[in-house]
């Protein structure tokens, strides 16, 4: 997954110790595959919930929960708030966490670890996709894309979440 050791540059020698952790022979650098945090949020109106179909790969025009990865020292709240203004202009207000989700970005084989909370919006605020999205869609749950046109496994999961509570089971 990394060829050159990130601290000093070196380029062979890098033992792997499973997918968790490689330690460099020539300066003894220890790297952690942790996984990167991530937040989004899925907001609903009208008993709807809003999409967004991607524009950029990873997982290009398929349907994505809005959100993205934390800021250094960034809350995963403030990070679905900021990511939501940057992709759709709006200010959302969030409730309760829906869910934690595992996930890997793409074919990096980067694990990242999802933050998804609900949200509301004003009645009257219109969303507008940006460069990363071209279409925004608005999803009641009998009627959400089919599993492939989702963009990752934790999309489905999200939304699987979210008709349970609407189940209340
Ligand atoms: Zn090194």
């Amino acid at each position: 997954m990394i060829r050159f050791c990130p601290a000093c540059g070196h380029d062979s020698g890098v033992m792997h110790h499973g997918p968790e952790i490689f330690v460099c022979s020539e300066c003894g650098h220890r790297h952690w595959f942790n996984p990167k945090p991530c937040g989004g949020a899925l907001v609903i109106r009208d008993g709807r919930a809003m999409l967004s179909r991607r524009a950029i790969d990873p997982a290009r025009g398929t349907w994505d929960v809005p959100g993205g990865f934390c800021d250094p020292f960034e809350h995963p709240e403030e990070t679905a708030r900021r990511e939501l203004r940057e992709e759709t202009g709006l200010e959302i207000t969030l409730g309760d966490l829906l869910g934690i989700f595992i996930d890997v970005y793409g074919a990096t084989g980067r694990s990242t670890l999802n933050f998804c909370y609900l949200a509301t919006v004003h009645p009257d605020a219109e969303p507008v996709p940006t460069d990363d999205i071209d279409a925004i869609g608005w999803f009641g749950p009998d009627e959400l894309p089919r599993p492939e046109q989702l963009a990752f496994r934790h999309t489905s999961e999200v939304l699987e979440a979210w008709c349970r509570t609407l189940r209340g089971t």
